[in-house]
C-alpha cells in the first residue's frame, strides 16, 4: 500500500537510500536529515497511512513495541540519558511529512532542546467539561 509522491513511501521501501538503523518486513527505522539531537530518528511503516488516525490498531501496537526496542539499543549505543517520541498528526500539529512517523530524539546533558508547551490555566469545571465531552 503505497501513495504516489510520498517521500516516505519511497525511503521506507527503499526506492530512496536512507541512513537506517533497522528494517524488517514492515517498517524501517531511518535517521531523520534535519535532527533535533545526535541520532535523532523516524520509525516508518513501510505501508503508507498518512497519521495516527489512519493507521490501523495493530500497526500502531507495533510501532510502540519497536519504539521501546530501538530506544534501549540507542540508549546503550549512543549514551544518551533520556528520550523524547514525538508522533504529530495534522498540520496543525506540526506534521510536515504526511506519511505515519514516530520520532525517536534521543536527550543530553545540556544539549540545548526543548520539547514542550506552556502549561495554561484551566479550572475544575472546565476540567469535568471536557472530561465529559470526550467519556461516553
Ligand atoms: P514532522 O514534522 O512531519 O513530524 O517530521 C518530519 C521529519 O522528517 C522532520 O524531522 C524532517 O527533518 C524529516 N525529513 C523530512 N524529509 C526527510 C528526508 O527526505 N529524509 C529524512 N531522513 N528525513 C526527512
Ligand atoms: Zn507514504
Amino acid at each position: 500500500m503505497r501513495e504516489n509522491n510520498c517521500i516516505f513511501c519511497k525511503i521506507a521501501n527503499g526506492e530512496i537510500s536512507s541512513r537506517t538503523l533497522y528494517e524488517d518486513d514492515k517498517f524501517r527505522v531511518i535517521l531523520d536529515l534535519g535532527p533535533a539531537t545526535k541520532g535523532h530518528a523516524l520509525i516508518l511503516p513501510k505501508d503508507h497511512y498518512s497519521d495516527l488516525f489512519e493507521l490501523p490498531e495493530e500497526c500502531a501496537g507495533d510501532v510502540m513495541k519497536l519504539a521501546r526496542k530501538m530506544v534501549l539499543k540507542m540508549k546503550e549505543k549512543l549514551g544518551c540519558e533520556g528520550f523524547n517520541l514525538v508522533q504529530n498528526n495534522g498540520d496543525l500539529a506540526g506534521q510536515t511529512v504526511f506519511h505515519f512517523h514516530m520520532h525517536l530524539i534521543p536527550r543530553y546533558r545540556a544539549d540545548g532542546q526543548k520539547i514542550g508547551w506552556k502549561p495554561q490555566e484551566v479550572s475544575g469545571e472546565e476540567l469535568e467539561e471536557i472530561k465529559n465531552q470526550i467519556v461516553d
